[in-house]
């Protein structure tokens, strides 16, 4: 019922000419992938770039943030409409990285992800607890908060359309993964999150996983009864690597 998506988050990683030779090299490699969704999250400079070389491919091009408001007085800051206009599908919001180097908040994040939806945007919202918060027994804390924050003023009707990404920071970038057990667990409190909210909404959401997921461990994760896919960042800058991601999608 829900399709899986393996989303590369690029983060800040690519000129125009290394995007346009990542997909290259990747295009031919998706081409027989029809059991999962298949996205990668660009720098807003090669977003352009992107949406062109993947155009009527089955590639999807998501940028990695974006302004609540449409337009407005905030220097060095892009719209959701903006991001349309390009034909970027859709939008990754939230981000630890976000939060911890740019002081990303969940109340900033309240406004965003109605404004991406409202915008034709597909979003993916990053929840996910510090080394410290899981040490400290806060794990649920911090991921309600974050969940319950984000999707704040998300209609009800769409709530399933928002797709969450379980990231524990502690996790990301660090080859660190979570053990299954902590996987599962989380996902399936962040669904019992949404389910809160609308219960029938809560099936269609696709719950991601993110945090050092490699091709010697995707499978075990994404085989997770919660699990939709996977958020993945150092692994999705290597074409092989990322491929073989997706082919482990059960
Ligand atoms: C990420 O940046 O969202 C991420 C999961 O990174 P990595 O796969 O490198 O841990």
């Amino acid at each position: 019922m829900r399709t899986p998506l393996i989303a590369g988050n690029w983060k800040m990683h690519g000129t125009v000419a290394e995007t346009d030779e990542r997909i290259a090299a990747l295009l031919p490699r998706l081409s027989t992938v029809d059991h999962a969704d298949v996205a990668i999250c660009v720098p807003f400079t090669a977003l352009q770039a992107a949406v062109d070389s993947t155009r009527g491919s089955q590639l999807g091009v998501f940028a990695q943030n974006m302004h609540h408001e449409p337009q407005g007085a905030f220097t060095g800051e892009v719209s959701a409409p903006m991001l349309a206009e390009l034909e970027v599908g859709g939008v990754v919001l939230g981000h630890s990285e976000r939060r911890t180097y740019f002081g990303e908040t969940d109340r900033a994040l309240q406004l965003k992800v109605p404004a991406a939806l409202e915008a034709g945007l597909q979003v993916i919202l990053c929840v996910g607890e510090t080394e410290e918060e899981r040490e400290k027994g806060d794990t649920e804390r911090r991921l309600r908060h974050q969940v319950q924050e984000g999707l704040e003023k998300v209609p009800s009707d769409r709530l399933g359309d928002v797709i969450l990404a379980y990231e524990p920071v502690w996790a990301i970038g660090t080859g660190h993964v979570a053990t299954l057990e902590q996987a599962q667990d989380a996902l399936a409190f962040v669904r019992a999150l949404v389910a809160d909210r609308d219960k029938e909404q809560s099936k269609r959401s696709r719950i991601l996983y993110g945090g050092s997921m490699k091709p010697d461990n995707a499978a075990d994760l994404l085989a997770l009864p919660d699990c939709d896919g996977g958020l993945i960042g150092g692994a999705s800058l290597d074409v092989s690597q990322f491929t073989a991601i997706v082919e482990a999608v059960p």
